[in-house]
């Protein structure tokens, strides 16, 4: 297993990735970045949802310009996305962009790669290479074919650094994302024995809210469960919002971080007597917004529920058409199951204020 220790440290504005460092969310914005207004305010909104790190495509000089007015309206690294022209990436390092995706075996030359490696370092921003699946070079994946393919993709982040490296440039992070989760893990792994480049990992066009959840939670969590990767981004067709959420809770799920109220419940079977299902729901809309490391529990029954959720800083569980509450597995109260909901984010109120977390309660949502 490979730590993230082991990866070289690179500034991102003012966050800091590899080296052990967090492993951060990253997103990307779906709005035309020459629209100020409207770029501005999906990063904000983006910033609420828990986004660290936003990138934003640059197809154009316009966008490119329009950086330095997004920069100054938003309080997290902003990230250019910029494919084959060089002079957008010189642009947008010159308007105070934070990092530049770009891969330089794709724009045209040294000279060129020359003079966005002399801005880049002017102006001490890392370039990530992001060498992708979909796009790889013909003439490697003809040397390893079909089966090869993270290989080739190994070899493609080779040539792209190898450009950097003779420039005598290092504030390099990389990203060998695809649609194929299997190959993708080889892929990283295969990267981290041969380099210490910080790594951005992704499941790419992963899907829709559902699926694509589940094939980033599979892919993005195998790579950082080996203990490689430096920041995420969840590839899924929807809201980018959903994106940061699922990215937070593949974190959580392997213990690396924690935002917001942590929801176990259980699957309910036979012994459930309550609409547990509709509770669980509903205390996970309630929620959704505070930013407390709790832990809820949401069991079907009194059998196996409080000794199953003995850990939950505060748990309910459902008899016949009622439903005990229960603190750190010790049983508070019962309720008639329509004060349930009710009595139980009462107690979810208290935890909040015994644990210091006082100020999250104005963000309860009562719909
Ligand atoms: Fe069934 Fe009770 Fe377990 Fe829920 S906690 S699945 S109701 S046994």
């Amino acid at each position: 297993m490979f730590t993230r220790d082991k990866t070289r440290a690179v500034k991102i504005g003012k966050v800091t990735i590899g080296a052990g460092n967090l492993v951060r969310v990253q997103s990307m914005t779906q709005t035309r970045t020459n629209d100020v207004q409207a770029t501005v305010k999906q990063i904000l909104d983006l910033e609420e949802a828990g986004c660290e790190i936003i990138r934003v495509t640059v197809p154009d000089m316009e966008s490119a310009k329009a950086i330095k007015a997004i920069k100054k309206q938003i309080n997290i690294p902003l990230v250019a996305d910029i494919h084959f022209q060089y002079l957008l990436a010189i642009e947008a390092a010159k308007q105070g962009v934070d990092k530049v995706r770009i891969n330089p075996g794709n724009i045209g030359g040294t000279d060129r790669v020359k003079e966005v490696v002399r801005v880049c370092k002017e102006k001490n921003i890392p370039i990530r290479i992001g060498v992708n699946m979909g796009s790889l070079e013909k003439d490697l994946y003809a040397k390893y074919g079909a089966l090869g393919v993270p290989r080739v993709m190994i070899e493609s982040a080779t040539r792209h650094i190898k450009i950097l490296e003779g420039l005598k440039f290092y504030n390099i992070v990389v990203s060998l994302k695809g649609d194929n989760a299997v190959f993708a893990r080889e892929a990283y792994m295969l990267f981290a024995k041969r380099f210490d480049y910080p790594l951005h990992v992704g499941i790419t066009e992963a899907g829709t809210l559902w699926a694509g959840s589940i094939k980033s939670a599979v892919g993005i969590g195998s790579i950082l469960a080996e203990g490689i990767g430096d920041t995420i981004r969840v590839s899924i067709a929807d809201d980018p919002k959903e994106q940061v959420k699922v990215g937070w809770e593949i974190l959580r799920a392997l213990g690396l971080r924690q935002k917001g109220v942590d929801i176990i419940a259980c699957p309910t079977c036979g012994r459930t007597q309550i609409n547990l299902i509709d509770l669980a729901r509903k205390v996970e809309s309630i929620v959704s917004k505070v930013d407390a490391p709790i832990k809820v529990a949401v069991m079907g029954c009194v059998v196996n529920g409080p000794g199953e959720a003995s850990f939950a800083d505060i748990g309910v569980c459902g008899g016949r058409n009622q439903g005990a509450i229960f603190k750190k597995g010790k049983l508070l109260k019962t309720y008639q199951e329509k004060e349930l909901l009710q009595a139980f984010i009462a107690e979810i109120k208290t935890v909040l204020i015994e644990k210091g977390y006082k100020k999250e309660i104005s963000k309860l949502a009562f719909h």
